[in-house]
């Protein structure tokens, strides 16, 4: 059930959310789900670690590496994203503008794109226009 919600990406899937145990049940499923992606091969992946960052209208963004090469793939990874952002939300009471707010080296990032910014007033990706997801270095609180 839980697999079916993720690969679809159907956010009803928040409603089975009550404790962190239930989070806890649909990230194990999502790692094996993940285990199955097609993954960025190695050259791919030294490419894009030789990246710059790159200015757009203004706003500096730094690359990111893309883990997965499938565009079917990088959108469950984003959905995923939102998804631990949405059950933060619910389970803690904290909205996504108050947790920017509280973390430090909060970026938003266009997994499409593959790219990120510290400029956290931006909402969608310059260049493909798709929804910026919460880009964490250290999602633990301390
Ligand atoms: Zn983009």
């Amino acid at each position: 059930m839980i697999r079916q919600k993720l690969e679809a990406k159907d956010y009803s899937i928040l409603h089975d959310i009550q404790t962190w145990e239930d989070w806890a049940e649909i990230e194990e499923c999502y790692s094996k789900l993940s285990s199955n992606f097609c993954t960025t091969d190695e050259q791919s992946y030294q490419r894009q670690e030789n990246r710059l960052n790159v200015n757009i209208n203004g706003t500096t963004w730094k690359p990111i590496t893309r883990e997965y090469s499938c565009d079917q793939d990088i959108d469950i990874e984003v959905f995923f994203n939102n998804l631990r952002d949405k059950a933060y939300e619910k389970l803690e009471n904290v909205s996504l503008e108050d947790r920017i707010k509280e973390f430090d080296g909060f970026n938003l990032s266009c997994f499409h794109c593959a790219i990120r910014t510290e400029n956290l007033a931006i909402r969608l990706c310059p260049i493909c226009n798709r929804r910026l997801t919460s880009f964490i270095v250290n999602w633990e609180k301390d």
